[in-house]
């Protein structure tokens, strides 16, 4: 089974359009949450993933009225009010259904899909060090947890007695991008962010999972930086959520 996972598409329907069309016809896609919010598109992301199965991220949680916005920032606040304003039933009604887990098994291999850490997945945690991704692994006996949340594409990874924890950075355009997924081997795998990359790279990230050959791969894809940016300003959206676009930070 070949699975493209997608994160944090953040109302980039530019940026998640360019990466729809480069994913395999054959693929089923799974998201990680954030849907929606600091993007100026969230009812068109959200219409173009309906049939796609994925968790709630934290920015679809505030849109919702479901998650106090008061740790947010002044931009990310300003972009979860407008979004809570704009977002029509149908798009409200696919983000509330979608759960803070989920796990499911496919050709032996047990995959969960979070937002954040699966650890106390309610608080949304991030996982930036061996540290964070102990608590992680320590929640579950999944052998791959799927995460976004940080827009970091990386992966950590852990011997079945969960110790020396290693992570490494993926998606880098140019790098040797793939990873061969061990039997014995426990992996926490960040896909990076469609919508708003934040590892100084402004391509599209996302990654495919091939169940069978046991690979994981991730892909950067370019995209019409500028009109994404163009809908930011018009929509009346903080400019800063236009301006990092192109930065991939
Ligand atoms: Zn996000």
């Amino acid at each position: 089974m070949i699975y493209a996972i997608i994160s944090d598409v953040h109302a980039n329907f530019d940026a998640l359009s360019a990466v729809l069309d480069d994913v395999p016809a054959c693929a089923t896609i799974l998201h990680l949450g954030d849907l929606v919010g600091y993007g100026p598109q969230p009812n068109e992301v959200v219409a173009a993933l309906t049939r796609a199965v994925g968790v709630m991220g934290n920015h679809d949680a505030a849109a919702l009225g479901l998650l106090d916005v008061y740790r947010f920032n002044d931009a990310a606040r300003a972009s979860a009010e407008w979004t809570r304003a704009i977002l029509d039933e149908p798009a409200k009604a696919y983000l509330a259904a979608q759960p803070l887990v989920r796990t499911f098994e496919e050709d032996g291999i047990s995959i969960t899909l979070a937002h954040g850490s699966p650890y106390e997945p309610e608080d949304f945690h991030y996982i930036f060090h061996a540290e964070d991704a102990a608590r992680a692994f320590g929640s579950l006996d999944s052998d791959i947890i799927f995460v976004g949340h940080s827009h970091l594409p990386q992966a950590f990874e852990a011997g079945a007695d969960r110790r020396n924890i290693t992570m490494r950075r993926h998606g880098l355009r140019g790098s040797a991008d793939e990873l061969s997924l061990e039997r014995e081997t426990r992996y926490i795998v960040n896909v990076g962010s469609v919508g708003q990359p934040r590892d100084g790279d402004p391509f599209a990230s996302y990654a495919l999972l091939d169940t069978a050959s046991r690979c994981i791969r991730w892909r950067r894809v370019p995209y019409d930086v500028g009109s994404a940016q163009d809908k930011i300003i018009r929509a009346g959206l903080p400019s800063r959520n236009a301006e990092r676009l192109a930065l991939g930070g």
